[in-house]
């Protein structure tokens, strides 16, 4: 599939968005006019240093308000139009992306639109330049992309196609099943974009919230098959108008869109007409979008650890110990690296220190490193991450250590694809022992993401582990709104609440825990037993800093509740919060918080879902307690 991303997409000047498309592996970029406008360098300079990059220049765009005018106006638009033939002659670009007219149009006649579709195609005809006629959602008269078709096909002018965009047509619903009546050789340039479900006017909601395939609410799979359908082969792009892309680091913004790009393309190319049951199957003939596949992975069957580092290893094991883990051992040739265990939880903890010498990592605080995901096919898990652009975690390993591979998250955290099989763990070994009598494991975690990262984050691990975004909640805490949304595994054995903090941070995500949205936001670990109150109890006898809960939040929970008195009792001396919906029932009580770590104890009854989601602004109005007190 050739790909190519609108300069529009990405920061910088014109020259460093080239630079970035191409490095990141795109084979093309649309030119945005605005972008060459302001640029310093020459067409023929641009057109140069495409070549020099190896990357096409697809499209030039936008051109406005062309049609549906007056004589005297048209022919005015038609000098306009010859200029930017010119230009675009100057920068090689054959293509020209026409808007339908938002602004000057006044005569609402197919007869006069399609003449003069015609007479800008004879005009085009003279400079070799094809016209993609895109209907903007919010054109004045033309404003649906099967109303454009309509009008390109009565034209009948080989230079006159048209262009369809994801955006201009999910925005409004329009119904898709005319895509496949569009010859593909007609459909002269392909545009992709999502977008979150908002209730807004769609002109905004086009220019700010537009967000790369997969990171949205739309089926775009659906939508590429039917243009796939069509026979199209030319060039499918990113055009996406989005505020915090376009703040963001450019080479990383390039990286997270080419990745939606082989994530989606990869999506057809396994299931050729998935998408579009109960309708005829449209054939995707593979010829005509050339589509790869990636190498395939199943949902994650588990979290098989999490890794925690800390220079305050003292606070942390005596909170791990108080929690009921037990230390195993050191690894055997890694003496900074602690195992321990609560049943089939396992938390590996690595002290951090100067002598230590783990050069990269930082040396401050307590954070979430990484976590290891028990996938069916590690291997093939690794090559599928390559491909969708990861960035690999370097590992200094011994020659007879299990061999671990993994790769970066957005948020800097560390993803390792551990082997999935029924048995203990071959790399348990390595730390010298390994049983555990105590039903217990890891039932989520929980990670802060910054914001600007969010889209790219949830992308991350729809396209590597295949989880799926649940819909999001926002959570008030007494620092802003705390924006939640869950990744998980359709049966719930991987779950992740990503956490958007309201508080602003900068760029420095890359060496976790350095002054990063970590430091704003904790993240942690939530270790699911059989038994809260003996947990409890356990943790109460050695000492447990729990997190406070207001005598409030109990009085309020007799009110929700229909509670029996001693249990009410029993909850508030164990600290221990409660929630029940139609399916079960779950008690959990929280840690301090070490570094930008704690831990959350959670006993889930019946076949409760959630994650204790009334519960959570009690948590953060506490967290936000204890750190004022910490800073005074
Ligand atoms: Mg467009
Ligand atoms: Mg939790």
């Amino acid at each position: 599939m050739r790909t190519s991303i609108a300069t529009v997409c990405l920061s910088g000047t014109l020259e460093e968005k080239l630079r970035a498309a191409a490095r990141a592996g795109f084979n093309g970029v649309e030119i945005f006019e605005q972008d060459l406008v302001v640029s310093p360098d020459s067409p023929e300079t641009i057109a140069e240093l495409a070549r020099e990059l190896g990357i096409s220049l697809d499209l030039y765009q936008p051109f406005r308000d062309l049609e549906g005018v007056e004589e005297a106006q048209f022919e005015k638009n038609l000098k306009r139009a010859e200029s930017k033939f010119q230009l675009m002659a100057r920068l090689g670009i054959d293509t020209m992306l026409l808007c339908s007219n938002v602004g000057t149009a006044t005569i609402a006649d197919d007869g006069v639109v399609v003449e003069q579709l015609r007479r800008l195609g004879d005009l085009a005809d003279r400079y070799r330049v094809n016209i993609a006629y895109e209907a903007l959602a919010w054109g004045r008269f033309v404003s649906e992309y099967d109303y454009a078709w309509d009008l390109v096909k009565a034209a009948d002018h080989p230079r006159i196609g048209t262009c369809l965009d994801s955006f201009h047509i999910l925005s409004r619903n329009t119904d898709l099943a005319r895509i496949t009546e569009i010859p593909g050789d007609k459909i002269f340039f392909l545009q992709l974009a999502d977008a979150p479900a908002l209730t807004m006017d769609v002109l905004s909601w086009s220019r700010h919230h537009r967000v790369f395939p997969g990171e949205g609410a739309w089926d775009l799979s659906d939508f590429l098959t039917r243009i796939a359908a069509t026979g199209y082969s030319g060039p499918v792009s990113l055009e996406v108008f989005n505020d915090s892309f376009r703040q963001g680091d450019t080479n990383r913004t390039a990286v997270d869109g080419l990745r939606s790009l082989r994530w989606l393309e990869a999506s057809i190319a396994d299931a050729p007409a998935a998408g579009t049951a109960g309708e005829a199957q449209p054939e995707v003939p593979s010829s005509a979008l050339d589509l790869q596949p990636l190498p395939e992975v199943e949902e994650p069957r588990g979290i098989n650890y999490v890794e925690l580092s800390t220079n305050d290893l003292g606070a942390l094991t005596r909170q791990m110990h108080q929690l009921g883990f037990q230390f195993i051992g050191y690894h055997r040739s890694k003496p900074h690296v602690q195992l321990w265990l609560r049943g089939k939880a396992r938390i590996i903890v690595s002290e951090v220190t100067e002598e230590a010498g783990t050069t990269s990592a930082p040396v401050n605080g307590t954070f979430l490193r990484g976590i290891g995901f028990e996938v069916t096919d590690s291997q093939s898990a690794m090559e599928r991450a390559a491909l969708l652009l990861a960035e690999e975690v370097p590992r200094d390993q011994t020659h007879n250590d299990e061999v671990l591979r993994g790769v970066f998250a957005p948020d800097g955290s560390e993803v390792f694809f551990h082997q999935f099989n029924q048995t203990t763990p071959a790399w348990i070994k390595e730390f010298g022992h390994d049983h555990d009598e105590q039903v217990s494991h890891i039932d989520h975690v929980n990670l802060a993401q910054p914001s600007n990262h969010y889209d790219e984050a949830v992308l991350f691990y729809t396209s590597l582990l295949a989880l799926h975004a649940q819909s999001s909640q926002d959570v008030p805490s007494p620092s802003g709104l705390v924006r939640s949304q869950v990744m998980s595994s359709t049966d719930g054995s991987v779950r992740m609440p990503l956490n958007v903090s309201p508080q602003p941070n900068a760029e420095a995500v890359a060496g976790r825990g350095i002054g990063s949205v970590v430091e704003a936001y904790p993240e942690h670990v939530a270790v699911a037993c059989e038994d809260i109150f003996e947990a409890a109890a356990t943790a109460l006898s050695r000492g447990l800093d729990f997190l406070p809960v207001p005598q409030n939040y109990y009085e309020d929970l007799a009110s929700r509740f229909d509670l029996d008195p001693e249990f009410l009792q029993q909850l508030q001396e164990n600290h221990v919060l409660y929630d029940r919906d139609e399916h079960g029932e779950f008690l959990h009580f929280y840690t301090s918080t070490i570094g930008s770590v704690f831990f959350e104890m959670i006993e889930r009854r019946g076949d409760y879902l959630g994650f204790g989601a009334p519960d959570a602004p009690v948590r953060l109005a506490a967290q936000h307690r204890k750190n004022a007190q910490h800073s005074a």
